[in-house]
Protein backbone atom coordinates (compact mmCIF):
# COMPACT_ATOMS: atom_id res chain seq x y z
CA UNK A 1 0.00 0.00 0.00
CA UNK A 2 2.64 2.23 0.88
CA UNK A 3 0.98 5.53 1.70
CA UNK A 4 0.73 7.36 4.77
CA UNK A 5 -1.84 6.85 7.62
CA UNK A 6 -2.95 9.67 8.59
CA UNK A 7 -4.19 10.49 12.19
CA UNK A 8 -7.32 11.50 12.91
CA UNK A 9 -9.36 11.18 16.20
CA UNK A 10 -12.50 9.51 15.44
CA UNK A 11 -15.77 11.01 16.45
CA UNK A 12 -16.93 8.40 18.85
CA UNK A 13 -19.39 8.85 21.43
CA UNK A 14 -19.90 6.85 24.57
CA UNK A 15 -22.37 4.40 24.44
CA UNK A 16 -22.86 3.13 27.53
CA UNK A 17 -26.11 1.10 28.62
CA UNK A 18 -27.17 0.77 25.12
CA UNK A 19 -24.19 -0.59 23.83
CA UNK A 20 -24.20 -3.92 25.45
CA UNK A 21 -22.71 -7.06 23.69
CA UNK A 22 -24.21 -9.61 25.99
CA UNK A 23 -22.77 -12.62 24.49
CA UNK A 24 -19.72 -12.00 21.98
CA UNK A 25 -19.21 -15.31 21.23
CA UNK A 26 -21.11 -17.27 18.46
CA UNK A 27 -22.89 -20.77 19.08
CA UNK A 28 -19.67 -22.51 16.41
CA UNK A 29 -22.40 -23.10 13.79
CA UNK A 30 -22.81 -19.64 12.80
CA UNK A 31 -20.71 -18.50 9.56
CA UNK A 32 -18.58 -15.82 10.85
CA UNK A 33 -18.52 -12.73 8.68
CA UNK A 34 -15.41 -11.21 9.97
CA UNK A 35 -12.79 -12.04 11.95
CA UNK A 36 -11.73 -9.26 14.07
CA UNK A 37 -11.88 -10.03 18.02
CA UNK A 38 -14.08 -7.23 20.04
CA UNK A 39 -11.33 -6.75 22.50
CA UNK A 40 -9.01 -5.77 19.80
CA UNK A 41 -11.40 -2.40 18.54
CA UNK A 42 -9.38 0.49 20.37
CA UNK A 43 -6.47 -0.94 18.43
CA UNK A 44 -8.67 -0.48 14.99
CA UNK A 45 -10.31 3.15 16.54
CA UNK A 46 -6.51 4.72 16.69
CA UNK A 47 -6.16 3.72 12.81
CA UNK A 48 -9.70 4.73 12.05
CA UNK A 49 -8.86 7.40 9.47
CA UNK A 50 -6.57 4.63 7.64
CA UNK A 51 -9.92 3.15 6.51
CA UNK A 52 -10.31 3.75 2.70
CA UNK A 53 -13.47 3.50 0.94
CA UNK A 54 -12.30 0.62 -1.66
CA UNK A 55 -10.64 -1.62 1.54
CA UNK A 56 -12.05 -4.92 1.33
CA UNK A 57 -13.90 -5.12 4.62
CA UNK A 58 -17.30 -7.41 5.28
CA UNK A 59 -20.54 -5.66 4.12
CA UNK A 60 -21.99 -6.48 7.61
CA UNK A 61 -20.36 -6.52 11.06
CA UNK A 62 -18.42 -9.64 12.13
CA UNK A 63 -21.45 -12.38 13.41
CA UNK A 64 -19.60 -12.97 17.02
CA UNK A 65 -20.58 -8.70 17.74
CA UNK A 66 -24.03 -9.59 17.60
CA UNK A 67 -26.13 -10.29 20.99
CA UNK A 68 -27.12 -13.87 21.52
CA UNK A 69 -30.94 -13.72 21.73
CA UNK A 70 -32.65 -16.50 22.83
CA UNK A 71 -34.15 -18.39 20.37
CA UNK A 72 -32.56 -16.45 17.47
CA UNK A 73 -29.36 -19.09 17.88
CA UNK A 74 -29.02 -19.53 14.49
CA UNK A 75 -29.65 -16.32 13.11
CA UNK A 76 -27.09 -14.87 10.39
CA UNK A 77 -27.44 -12.16 7.96
CA UNK A 78 -28.91 -14.74 5.47
CA UNK A 79 -32.76 -15.18 5.48
CA UNK A 80 -33.41 -18.71 7.41
CA UNK A 81 -36.83 -19.91 7.26
CA UNK A 82 -38.32 -20.76 10.40
CA UNK A 83 -40.74 -23.84 10.07
CA UNK A 84 -43.93 -23.03 12.65
CA UNK A 85 -43.78 -25.17 16.04
CA UNK A 86 -45.20 -28.66 15.34
CA UNK A 87 -48.85 -27.53 17.45
CA UNK A 88 -49.37 -24.60 15.41
CA UNK A 89 -48.35 -26.04 11.87
CA UNK A 90 -51.13 -28.81 12.37
CA UNK A 91 -53.59 -26.76 13.77
CA UNK A 92 -53.46 -25.44 10.53
CA UNK A 93 -56.02 -22.39 9.71
CA UNK A 94 -57.17 -22.34 13.24
CA UNK A 95 -54.98 -20.37 12.79
CA UNK A 96 -56.27 -16.92 11.68
CA UNK A 97 -59.10 -16.61 14.06
CA UNK A 98 -57.91 -18.59 17.38
CA UNK A 99 -54.57 -19.87 18.99
CA UNK A 100 -54.74 -22.64 21.51
CA UNK A 101 -52.57 -22.79 24.36
CA UNK A 102 -49.42 -25.75 23.90
CA UNK A 103 -50.43 -27.86 26.15
CA UNK A 104 -53.86 -27.98 25.07
CA UNK A 105 -53.24 -28.26 21.63
CA UNK A 106 -50.86 -31.58 22.62
CA UNK A 107 -53.73 -32.83 24.11
CA UNK A 108 -56.32 -32.63 21.14
CA UNK A 109 -54.02 -33.87 18.91
CA UNK A 110 -53.40 -37.17 20.91
CA UNK A 111 -57.20 -37.36 21.13
CA UNK A 112 -57.60 -36.98 17.28
CA UNK A 113 -55.12 -39.95 16.70
CA UNK A 114 -57.23 -42.00 19.00
CA UNK A 115 -60.44 -41.07 17.20
CA UNK A 116 -58.69 -41.81 13.70
CA UNK A 117 -59.50 -45.29 13.50
CA UNK A 118 -62.97 -44.14 13.27
CA UNK A 119 -62.35 -42.53 9.89
CA UNK A 120 -65.19 -41.76 7.65
CA UNK A 121 -65.27 -43.28 3.77
CA UNK A 122 -63.89 -40.02 2.78
CA UNK A 123 -60.87 -39.95 4.48
CA UNK A 124 -60.15 -43.89 4.17
CA UNK A 125 -60.01 -43.30 0.28
CA UNK A 126 -57.84 -40.35 0.26
CA UNK A 127 -55.30 -42.25 2.59
CA UNK A 128 -55.56 -45.01 0.71
CA UNK A 129 -54.62 -43.25 -2.34
CA UNK A 130 -51.95 -41.78 -0.43
CA UNK A 131 -50.25 -44.69 1.38
CA UNK A 132 -50.41 -46.85 -2.76
CA UNK A 133 -48.76 -43.54 -4.04
CA UNK A 134 -46.13 -43.82 -1.40
CA UNK A 135 -46.12 -47.27 -1.66
CA UNK A 136 -44.95 -47.21 -5.33
CA UNK A 137 -42.58 -44.37 -4.85
CA UNK A 138 -40.64 -47.06 -2.76
CA UNK A 139 -40.85 -49.82 -4.75
CA UNK A 140 -39.04 -48.00 -7.41
CA UNK A 141 -36.34 -46.46 -5.39
CA UNK A 142 -35.73 -50.10 -3.47
CA UNK A 143 -32.40 -48.70 -1.51
CA UNK A 144 -31.38 -50.01 1.63
CA UNK A 145 -33.24 -51.69 3.49
CA UNK A 146 -32.77 -49.41 6.84
CA UNK A 147 -33.37 -46.77 5.03
CA UNK A 148 -36.95 -48.06 3.70
CA UNK A 149 -37.53 -48.86 6.62
CA UNK A 150 -37.22 -45.44 7.97
CA UNK A 151 -39.09 -44.00 4.76
CA UNK A 152 -42.07 -46.25 6.36
CA UNK A 153 -42.25 -44.58 9.05
CA UNK A 154 -42.33 -41.60 7.94
CA UNK A 155 -45.08 -42.60 5.54
CA UNK A 156 -46.97 -43.76 8.58
CA UNK A 157 -46.46 -40.52 10.54
CA UNK A 158 -47.91 -38.89 7.30
CA UNK A 159 -51.12 -40.96 7.31
CA UNK A 160 -51.71 -40.37 10.74
CA UNK A 161 -51.31 -36.69 10.16
CA UNK A 162 -53.56 -36.78 7.61
CA UNK A 163 -56.01 -38.50 9.26
CA UNK A 164 -55.76 -36.03 11.91
CA UNK A 165 -56.29 -33.13 9.94
CA UNK A 166 -59.28 -35.50 8.66
CA UNK A 167 -60.69 -35.27 12.01
CA UNK A 168 -60.15 -31.74 12.43
CA UNK A 169 -62.34 -30.97 8.83
CA UNK A 170 -65.01 -32.94 10.76
CA UNK A 171 -65.62 -30.41 13.87
CA UNK A 172 -65.81 -27.95 11.20
CA UNK A 173 -67.93 -29.03 8.68
CA UNK A 174 -70.50 -31.89 8.98
CA UNK A 175 -71.29 -32.86 6.07
CA UNK A 176 -68.65 -33.11 4.19
CA UNK A 177 -69.17 -36.80 3.39
CA UNK A 178 -71.40 -35.53 0.64
CA UNK A 179 -69.45 -32.76 -0.43
CA UNK A 180 -69.35 -32.36 -3.67
CA UNK A 181 -72.74 -34.84 -3.94
CA UNK A 182 -75.12 -32.07 -4.02
CA UNK A 183 -73.51 -30.33 -7.15
CA UNK A 184 -76.57 -30.30 -9.63
CA UNK A 185 -75.06 -29.25 -13.40
CA UNK A 186 -78.51 -27.68 -14.31
CA UNK A 187 -78.43 -28.26 -18.21
CA UNK A 188 -77.96 -24.45 -18.35
CA UNK A 189 -75.68 -24.72 -21.27
CA UNK A 190 -76.14 -21.76 -23.81
CA UNK A 191 -77.30 -23.01 -27.41
CA UNK A 192 -75.07 -21.55 -30.27
CA UNK A 193 -77.16 -21.52 -33.31
CA UNK A 194 -75.72 -21.19 -37.05
CA UNK A 195 -75.70 -17.50 -37.29
CA UNK A 196 -74.41 -16.82 -33.57
CA UNK A 197 -71.68 -18.63 -34.59
CA UNK A 198 -71.54 -17.38 -38.04
CA UNK A 199 -71.32 -13.85 -36.95
CA UNK A 200 -68.41 -14.76 -33.78
CA UNK A 201 -66.70 -16.22 -36.76
CA UNK A 202 -66.84 -12.85 -39.16
CA UNK A 203 -65.67 -11.16 -35.68
CA UNK A 204 -62.82 -12.54 -35.86
CA UNK A 205 -62.45 -12.60 -39.23
CA UNK A 206 -62.49 -8.82 -39.06
CA UNK A 207 -59.82 -8.48 -36.45
CA UNK A 208 -57.33 -10.30 -39.01
CA UNK A 209 -56.71 -7.89 -42.40
CA UNK A 210 -55.52 -10.27 -44.25
CA UNK A 211 -58.21 -13.00 -43.48
CA UNK A 212 -61.06 -13.45 -46.26
CA UNK A 213 -64.72 -13.28 -45.29
CA UNK A 214 -65.96 -15.44 -47.75
CA UNK A 215 -65.07 -18.43 -46.08
CA UNK A 216 -67.38 -17.41 -43.51
CA UNK A 217 -69.94 -16.24 -45.44
CA UNK A 218 -70.59 -18.52 -47.30
CA UNK A 219 -69.86 -21.90 -45.26
CA UNK A 220 -72.15 -24.42 -44.57
CA UNK A 221 -72.49 -25.74 -40.96
CA UNK A 222 -73.03 -28.79 -40.93
CA UNK A 223 -73.06 -29.58 -37.04
CA UNK A 224 -73.09 -27.53 -33.58
CA UNK A 225 -72.23 -29.72 -30.59
CA UNK A 226 -72.23 -27.91 -27.07
CA UNK A 227 -70.46 -29.63 -24.88
CA UNK A 228 -69.30 -27.94 -20.89
CA UNK A 229 -65.55 -27.96 -19.76
CA UNK A 230 -64.57 -28.04 -16.36
CA UNK A 231 -61.46 -25.12 -14.86
CA UNK A 232 -60.93 -26.59 -11.03
CA UNK A 233 -58.62 -24.63 -8.85
CA UNK A 234 -57.56 -24.66 -5.78
CA UNK A 235 -55.70 -22.62 -3.48
CA UNK A 236 -53.18 -22.92 0.03
CA UNK A 237 -52.85 -19.93 1.19
CA UNK A 238 -49.81 -20.50 3.47
CA UNK A 239 -47.57 -17.94 5.74
CA UNK A 240 -43.42 -17.86 5.80
CA UNK A 241 -41.50 -16.84 8.58
CA UNK A 242 -37.79 -16.27 8.01
CA UNK A 243 -35.41 -14.26 10.78
CA UNK A 244 -31.91 -12.29 9.63
CA UNK A 245 -29.69 -10.00 11.55
CA UNK A 246 -30.01 -6.51 10.04
CA UNK A 247 -28.83 -3.46 10.63
CA UNK A 248 -29.32 0.28 9.61
CA UNK A 249 -27.43 4.03 10.32
CA UNK A 250 -27.81 4.59 14.27
CA UNK A 251 -28.39 8.62 14.14
CA UNK A 252 -29.16 8.60 18.12
CA UNK A 253 -32.11 8.28 20.36
CA UNK A 254 -34.07 5.42 22.25
CA UNK A 255 -33.66 1.75 20.89
CA UNK A 256 -35.91 -0.96 21.94
CA UNK A 257 -33.26 -3.30 23.24
CA UNK A 258 -33.12 -6.11 25.64
CA UNK A 259 -33.62 -4.08 28.73
CA UNK A 260 -37.42 -3.95 27.29
CA UNK A 261 -38.13 -7.44 27.70
CA UNK A 262 -37.23 -10.90 26.31
CA UNK A 263 -37.51 -10.76 22.51
CA UNK A 264 -40.56 -12.71 21.51
CA UNK A 265 -40.17 -16.26 19.05
CA UNK A 266 -40.85 -15.80 15.28
CA UNK A 267 -44.11 -17.16 15.75
CA UNK A 268 -45.41 -15.40 18.68
CA UNK A 269 -45.20 -12.03 16.95
CA UNK A 270 -48.65 -11.29 16.04
CA UNK A 271 -49.17 -10.14 12.24
CA UNK A 272 -52.28 -10.34 9.72
CA UNK A 273 -52.59 -10.25 6.31
CA UNK A 274 -54.05 -7.55 4.83
CA UNK A 275 -56.54 -9.98 2.52
CA UNK A 276 -56.70 -13.61 2.46
CA UNK A 277 -55.66 -15.21 -0.32
CA UNK A 278 -53.77 -12.36 -1.61
CA UNK A 279 -49.70 -12.80 -2.01
CA UNK A 280 -48.23 -10.01 0.35
CA UNK A 281 -44.10 -9.55 2.46
CA UNK A 282 -43.96 -7.25 5.69
CA UNK A 283 -40.70 -6.85 7.15
CA UNK A 284 -40.69 -6.42 11.06
CA UNK A 285 -38.32 -5.38 13.40
CA UNK A 286 -38.39 -8.13 16.27
CA UNK A 287 -39.23 -6.46 19.62
CA UNK A 288 -36.30 -5.93 21.63
CA UNK A 289 -33.65 -7.28 19.85
CA UNK A 290 -31.88 -3.89 19.10
CA UNK A 291 -28.50 -2.97 20.02
CA UNK A 292 -25.79 -0.03 19.12
CA UNK A 293 -23.16 -0.60 17.57
CA UNK A 294 -19.90 0.81 16.38
CA UNK A 295 -19.79 1.00 12.47
CA UNK A 296 -17.58 -2.18 11.30
CA UNK A 297 -17.54 -0.21 7.97
CA UNK A 298 -15.17 3.22 9.26
CA UNK A 299 -14.70 1.76 12.41
CA UNK A 300 -16.70 4.82 14.41
CA UNK A 301 -15.16 7.21 12.45
CA UNK A 302 -18.26 8.42 10.29
CA UNK A 303 -16.19 8.92 7.12
CA UNK A 304 -13.41 6.86 5.01
CA UNK A 305 -10.41 7.93 3.03
CA UNK A 306 -11.44 9.11 -0.54
CA UNK A 307 -10.04 6.63 -2.84
CA UNK A 308 -9.52 9.45 -5.32
CA UNK A 309 -6.92 11.58 -3.80
CA UNK A 310 -5.79 8.68 -1.18
CA UNK A 311 -7.02 11.08 1.69
CA UNK A 312 -5.38 14.33 0.77
CA UNK A 313 -7.74 16.16 -0.49
CA UNK A 314 -6.06 17.36 -3.78
CA UNK A 315 -4.41 15.06 -6.93
CA UNK A 316 -1.49 16.56 -8.88
CA UNK A 317 -2.55 19.21 -11.62
CA UNK A 318 -2.29 17.51 -14.87
CA UNK A 319 -2.18 21.12 -16.77
CA UNK A 320 1.29 21.98 -15.27
CA UNK A 321 2.96 19.00 -13.78
CA UNK A 322 2.53 20.29 -10.34
CA UNK A 323 4.93 23.45 -10.50
CA UNK A 324 2.12 25.95 -10.50
CA UNK A 325 3.45 27.00 -13.36
CA UNK A 326 2.62 27.70 -17.59
CA UNK A 327 2.77 30.04 -20.43
CA UNK A 328 0.58 31.81 -22.40
CA UNK A 329 0.79 32.34 -25.93
CA UNK A 330 3.88 33.87 -26.85
CA UNK A 331 5.81 31.89 -24.27
CA UNK A 332 5.79 33.94 -21.05
CA UNK A 333 5.98 32.53 -18.10
CA UNK A 334 2.84 32.62 -15.78
CA UNK A 335 0.77 31.34 -13.13
CA UNK A 336 -1.09 27.90 -14.07
CA UNK A 337 -4.75 28.44 -15.03
CA UNK A 338 -6.03 25.44 -13.26
CA UNK A 339 -4.72 25.28 -10.17
CA UNK A 340 -4.07 28.65 -9.23
CA UNK A 341 -7.00 29.12 -7.13
CA UNK A 342 -6.83 25.71 -5.85
CA UNK A 343 -7.54 25.12 -1.95
CA UNK A 344 -3.97 22.98 -1.31
CA UNK A 345 -1.87 25.55 -2.69
CA UNK A 346 -0.76 25.53 -6.74
CA UNK A 347 0.48 22.99 -8.72
CA UNK A 348 -2.25 20.52 -7.15
CA UNK A 349 -5.86 20.47 -7.77
CA UNK A 350 -8.85 19.81 -5.45
CA UNK A 351 -10.33 16.71 -5.48
CA UNK A 352 -13.53 16.45 -6.80
CA UNK A 353 -14.89 13.48 -5.49
CA UNK A 354 -14.14 14.28 -1.94
CA UNK A 355 -14.53 18.21 -2.57
CA UNK A 356 -10.97 18.62 -1.53
CA UNK A 357 -11.77 17.27 1.76
CA UNK A 358 -9.77 14.14 1.93
CA UNK A 359 -12.31 11.95 3.11
CA UNK A 360 -15.80 10.75 2.00
CA UNK A 361 -19.32 9.89 3.65
CA UNK A 362 -19.39 6.15 4.89
CA UNK A 363 -22.45 4.38 3.30
CA UNK A 364 -23.54 1.48 6.27
CA UNK A 365 -23.82 4.46 9.10
CA UNK A 366 -24.36 7.20 6.91
CA UNK A 367 -21.47 9.41 8.57
CA UNK A 368 -22.94 8.56 12.27
CA UNK A 369 -20.20 6.54 12.98
CA UNK A 370 -23.00 4.15 14.31
CA UNK A 371 -25.06 1.42 13.39
CA UNK A 372 -28.44 0.17 14.86
CA UNK A 373 -28.54 -3.77 14.61
CA UNK A 374 -31.51 -5.91 15.24
CA UNK A 375 -33.28 -9.20 14.34
CA UNK A 376 -35.34 -8.50 11.52
CA UNK A 377 -38.74 -10.63 10.35
CA UNK A 378 -39.61 -11.17 7.03
CA UNK A 379 -43.14 -12.33 6.74
CA UNK A 380 -44.87 -14.01 3.23
CA UNK A 381 -47.74 -14.59 2.66
CA UNK A 382 -48.75 -16.37 -0.44
CA UNK A 383 -51.74 -18.06 -2.47
CA UNK A 384 -50.29 -21.12 -4.08
CA UNK A 385 -52.65 -22.15 -6.74
CA UNK A 386 -53.35 -25.38 -8.26
CA UNK A 387 -55.66 -26.37 -11.19
CA UNK A 388 -56.86 -29.05 -13.19
CA UNK A 389 -59.02 -28.13 -16.62
CA UNK A 390 -61.65 -31.25 -18.17
CA UNK A 391 -62.01 -30.39 -21.82
CA UNK A 392 -62.80 -32.97 -24.03
CA UNK A 393 -62.96 -31.89 -27.79
CA UNK A 394 -59.90 -30.92 -29.23
CA UNK A 395 -59.81 -27.15 -28.19
CA UNK A 396 -56.75 -26.48 -25.97
CA UNK A 397 -57.29 -26.69 -22.16
CA UNK A 398 -55.29 -23.72 -22.00
CA UNK A 399 -57.87 -21.33 -23.59
CA UNK A 400 -60.72 -22.42 -20.58
CA UNK A 401 -58.90 -20.72 -17.84
CA UNK A 402 -59.13 -17.36 -19.77
CA UNK A 403 -63.08 -17.21 -20.49
CA UNK A 404 -66.00 -16.44 -18.18
CA UNK A 405 -67.79 -19.92 -17.29
CA UNK A 406 -70.23 -20.51 -14.24
CA UNK A 407 -68.97 -21.59 -10.52
CA UNK A 408 -70.47 -24.12 -10.26
CA UNK A 409 -69.18 -25.27 -6.79
CA UNK A 410 -67.32 -23.40 -4.42
CA UNK A 411 -65.94 -23.62 -0.57
CA UNK A 412 -63.85 -22.08 1.35
CA UNK A 413 -62.45 -22.97 4.98
CA UNK A 414 -59.79 -23.26 7.71
CA UNK A 415 -58.74 -27.03 5.81
CA UNK A 416 -60.96 -28.14 2.73
CA UNK A 417 -61.85 -32.20 2.43
CA UNK A 418 -61.34 -33.15 -1.69
CA UNK A 419 -64.69 -33.00 -3.48
CA UNK A 420 -65.25 -36.78 -4.24
CA UNK A 421 -68.37 -36.69 -5.59
CA UNK A 422 -68.16 -34.14 -8.15
CA UNK A 423 -70.55 -35.58 -11.16
CA UNK A 424 -66.98 -35.73 -13.38
CA UNK A 425 -64.98 -37.83 -11.68
CA UNK A 426 -61.94 -36.85 -13.59
CA UNK A 427 -62.08 -33.71 -11.19
CA UNK A 428 -62.98 -35.87 -8.17
CA UNK A 429 -59.35 -37.19 -8.65
CA UNK A 430 -57.85 -34.24 -9.64
CA UNK A 431 -59.11 -32.15 -6.11
CA UNK A 432 -58.23 -35.63 -3.92
CA UNK A 433 -54.46 -35.68 -5.61
CA UNK A 434 -53.60 -32.00 -5.35
CA UNK A 435 -55.28 -31.13 -2.20
CA UNK A 436 -52.72 -34.44 -1.36
CA UNK A 437 -49.56 -32.17 -2.37
CA UNK A 438 -51.06 -29.25 -1.17
CA UNK A 439 -51.09 -30.65 2.61
CA UNK A 440 -47.67 -32.37 1.81
CA UNK A 441 -45.93 -29.36 0.17
CA UNK A 442 -44.74 -26.67 2.90
CA UNK A 443 -43.54 -28.77 5.87
CA UNK A 444 -41.98 -24.92 6.44
CA UNK A 445 -44.80 -23.03 6.20
CA UNK A 446 -48.40 -22.55 8.05
CA UNK A 447 -51.33 -23.03 5.77
CA UNK A 448 -53.76 -20.50 7.53
CA UNK A 449 -56.63 -21.00 4.62
CA UNK A 450 -57.99 -23.19 1.78
CA UNK A 451 -60.08 -23.13 -1.09
CA UNK A 452 -61.35 -24.38 -3.84
CA UNK A 453 -63.86 -24.39 -6.68
CA UNK A 454 -65.09 -25.35 -10.29
CA UNK A 455 -66.32 -23.50 -13.09
CA UNK A 456 -68.19 -24.94 -16.18
CA UNK A 457 -67.29 -23.06 -19.59
CA UNK A 458 -69.46 -23.84 -22.51
CA UNK A 459 -67.66 -25.07 -25.28
CA UNK A 460 -69.13 -25.33 -28.91
CA UNK A 461 -67.47 -27.31 -31.51
CA UNK A 462 -68.62 -25.99 -35.10
CA UNK A 463 -68.27 -28.87 -38.56
CA UNK A 464 -68.05 -27.27 -41.25
CA UNK A 465 -67.59 -27.74 -45.28
CA UNK A 466 -66.70 -25.01 -47.80
CA UNK A 467 -65.26 -25.60 -51.05
CA UNK A 468 -65.08 -29.27 -50.91
CA UNK A 469 -63.26 -29.26 -47.79
CA UNK A 470 -64.35 -29.53 -43.98
CA UNK A 471 -63.10 -27.87 -40.87
CA UNK A 472 -64.40 -27.23 -37.57
CA UNK A 473 -64.12 -24.34 -34.82
CA UNK A 474 -65.03 -23.67 -31.53
CA UNK A 475 -66.92 -20.99 -29.58
CA UNK A 476 -65.72 -20.87 -26.00
CA UNK A 477 -66.77 -19.45 -22.44
CA UNK A 478 -69.84 -17.27 -22.15
CA UNK A 479 -67.99 -14.25 -24.38
CA UNK A 480 -68.31 -16.64 -27.23
CA UNK A 481 -64.35 -15.91 -27.96
CA UNK A 482 -63.50 -18.39 -31.71
CA UNK A 483 -60.89 -20.40 -31.99
CA UNK A 484 -60.63 -21.60 -35.58
CA UNK A 485 -56.89 -22.55 -36.26
CA UNK A 486 -57.79 -24.13 -39.80
CA UNK A 487 -60.02 -21.21 -41.02
CA UNK A 488 -59.69 -21.62 -44.82
CA UNK A 489 -58.64 -17.98 -45.74
CA UNK A 490 -56.42 -16.96 -43.27
CA UNK A 491 -53.56 -15.26 -45.49
CA UNK A 492 -53.27 -13.60 -48.78
CA UNK A 493 -50.51 -15.08 -51.01
CA UNK A 494 -48.04 -12.65 -49.89
CA UNK A 495 -48.45 -12.94 -46.30
CA UNK A 496 -48.77 -16.56 -46.66
CA UNK A 497 -45.08 -16.23 -48.57
CA UNK A 498 -43.42 -13.98 -45.89
ZN1 LIG B 1 -19.43 3.96 9.16
ZN1 LIG C 1 -10.58 12.96 -2.60
ZN1 LIG D 1 -1.57 23.48 -12.59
Amino acid sequence: MGRKKVYLPPDTVELEGEFSPSAPFSTGTIPRHGNKPPNKSNHFLRHSGGVQEDDVTPSAPPLDLMDQVSGYESTSFDAVCVPPPPGMKRKGGGAMAREAGGEEEEAEEEEVEEEAAAEDEEEAAATAAAAAAAEDKEDEEDEEEEEEREEREEEGLVGQKERAEGEERDEEEEESSTRGGGVVLADTLPVVSEQEARTALLNLVAEHCCWGKAAARNMNITKIASTSAFHYEMQTFTEKRETSWAFMPHSGGEIDGPRYGTAPRPWDIVAEPTDIFRNEIKVLQVPHTASVKQCHRCRGAGSLLCQECHGKGWTRCLSCHGDGWGSDSAGNKERCFFCQSSTHGRGRQDCLKCNAKGRVACPPCDSYGQIRCYISLTISWKANTSEHIVEKSSLPADLIRQVSGQVVYEEEGARIAPLLHFPDPTISLASAQLLLNHNRQWPDKKMLAQRQQVRMVPVTEILYTWKRRSGRFYLYGYENKVHAPEYPQTCCWGCSIL
